[in-house]
């Protein structure tokens, strides 16, 4: 078994025993378990099983496979307690932030893809406009490819590495997760639930490791589900194209926020801070930079400004006890001063905030920032932190632009009491999903697609996409009048083959028929 050479990136620099990885609460810097940092061997092993149980898991149908998706559900909301203390002891975050994004996700996603599977991965029934083919029964279907595997991220170990699960096991296929190495112990709770709700065995199995378990599970599975860096996504991507496997990627982002002259202020302000702030700042969708329309710019900032600096922020020790809570990745402390003084450095303002909090726990202070501008990187990069950097623009135009001025594209919001102008700015919006007098919700609408444009990602979640990309499409074609012998057939003779000319000039020689 290997030894974990990664750990000071996962574990705040403490060292596991060989083969195992230490997992820390950030918010204590406490030790509250260890996990096996699996090989290839041990990946390839449960590549098997899970293969080897496949077909009995598809061939329980749609319904069986929703039965045990409902139990699921239930089983989530009976042991919320267990679920948040589990999230929040190994993020850090807050109990609202375990609770509103992560067992609120789960329950419905469950109840969702059990209900929404066998609308959308419904046999189909074809028509040919081919003539030729008059008679014959066709069908596109949309098969399990088998085994998927789902490399996850520390942000939301629920909602985004095992989230990614439910539809995968849905439409039924085995599923290999492998969670963060800085969150493993959701993931493993989620494999004891679906245990114990009827799962059969080895359909569901985590593996938990190192980068180095992720690029095993890559060599395994049929198809991968990656959430996680867009540098990272990039390797996945070349994984899998080595292999000809299809790979769908939830990447980075810089989601814009624009605040338009005649915008609600007071609604604009609560949601640009509660956007940003939310899970620290850590979620793919955060708000990271906000541009307003400069009429209305030193109103908007002095209320954002005095809503954050009363913002509590600590160790969440139950439900209202912090606002914001700790930094889950410890090396994401560094980045986020970086980004900091980087602006600081180029001309920005701190308003609030500013820099990390001193005593036990990895926490970063809620900071605003105004002055800054596209030289800075706390405005082009993913910081992935609670900080807002406010820029005062002349117009919507300007607005658009700069929110377009970004390799990102995953979400963006804009603010305006004029809905038909918000809606008209947000088809502007080079991202994947735009929400007007509001941020983030998208995802929570599970018939939506949820997926990035330019590198923030490939493919989606949610939707009818969010279920095909785990099955391949087969067509079926059925022929029930077989004669003996079809025109068509060996042996060619000259009469029949211009007969056959003859049918194709008055079937497409006047140009017009589909
Ligand atoms: P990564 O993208 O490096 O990690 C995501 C997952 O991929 C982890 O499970 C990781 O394992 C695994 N992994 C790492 N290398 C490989 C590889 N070559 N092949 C297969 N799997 C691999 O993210 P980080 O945790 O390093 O975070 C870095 C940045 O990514 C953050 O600062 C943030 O900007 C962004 N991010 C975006 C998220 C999103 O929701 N889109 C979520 C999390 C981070 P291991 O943890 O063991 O390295």
């Amino acid at each position: 078994m290997a030894t974990v050479e990664k750990s000071e990136k996962g574990s705040g620099g403490k060292k596991g025993a060989a083969g195992e990885i230490p997992v820390e609460n950030p918010a204590t810097g406490e030790i509250i378990a260890t996990v096996p940092n699996m090989g290839a061997d041990e990946v390839r092993a449960m590549a098997e099983r899970g293969r080897a149980v496949q077909p009995a898991w598809e061939a329980l149908g749609f319904e069986g496979r929703g039965r045990v998706l409902l139990r699921a559900q239930k089983w989530l909301i009976d042991h919320r307690e267990r679920v948040i203390q589990t999230i929040v002891s190994e993020t850090g975050k807050t109990y609202e932030d375990a609770q509103l994004a992560e067992i609120s996700y789960g329950a419905s996603a469950f109840g969702f893809w059990a209900k929404n599977a066998p609308k959308y991965l419904a046999d189909v029934k074809v028509k040919s406009s081919n003539r030729i083919l008059t008679g014959k029964k066709m069908i596109l279907r949309h098969r399990p490819v088998g085994l998927v595997g789902v490399i996850g991220p520390w942000n939301y170990p629920l909602t985004n590495s095992f989230g990614d699960c439910i539809p995968a096991l849905a439409a039924g296929n085995s599923v290999i997760l492998k969670p963060s190495e800085i969150t493993p112990l959701t993931s493993l709770l989620m494999a004891e639930m679906l245990e114990e709700c009827g799962l059969p065995s080895g359909v569901f199995q985590v593996a938990t490791g190192l980068g180095d378990t992720g690029r095993a599970l890559i060599d395994e599975v049929d198809m991968i589900m990656f959430t996680g860096s867009t540098a990272t996504g990039r390797k996945v991507a070349v994984a899998a194209a080595e292999r000809l496997i299809p790979c769908s990627l939830e990447l980075g982002g810089k989601d814009p926020m624009i605040i338009l002259r005649d915008a609600d202020l007071e609604r604009a302000a609560n949601a640009a801070v509660f956007f940003s702030m939310q899970n620290s700042g850590q979620t793919c969708i955060s708000t990271e930079r906000v541009y307003v329309e400069a009429p209305v710019f030193d109103e908007f900032v002095e209320k954002v400004t005095s809503k954050v600096a009363d913002l509590r922020q600590g160790h969440s020790t139950g439900p209202g006890t912090v606002e914001v809570g700790a930094m889950t990745f410890p090396p994401q402390l560094e980045k986020v001063e970086s980004h900091v003084a980087d602006a600081v450095s180029k001309g920005a303002k701190v308003l609030v905030g500013g820099k990390r909090r001193e005593g036990a726990g990895d926490f970063f202070e809620p900071t605003v920032m105004v002055d800054v501008d596209h030289s800075m990187e706390a405005m082009t990069e993913e910081t992935f932190g609670p900080t807002l950097p406010i820029m005062k623009v002349e117009d919507a135009e300007e607005a658009i632009r700069l929110a377009n001025d970004s390799p990102y594209g995953l979400g963006a919001s804009v603010f305006s009491k004029d809905v038909e102008r918000g809606e008209a700015v947000a088809r502007r919006i080079e991202a994947g999903a735009v929400c007007v007098n509001d941020a983030m919700l998208n995802y929570a609408a599970l018939e939506l697609p949820m997926g990035g444009a330019k590198t923030s990602g490939l493919g989606s979640r949610h939707g009818a996409g969010g279920i095909r990309k785990y099955t391949e499409q087969q067509a079926i074609m059925v022929s029930r009048f077989h004669p003996k012998r079809d025109m068509h057939m060996y042996p060619y003779s000259e009469k029949v083959t211009q007969r056959l000319g003859k049918l194709f000039a008055v079937l497409y020689g006047r140009g017009d028929r589909g």
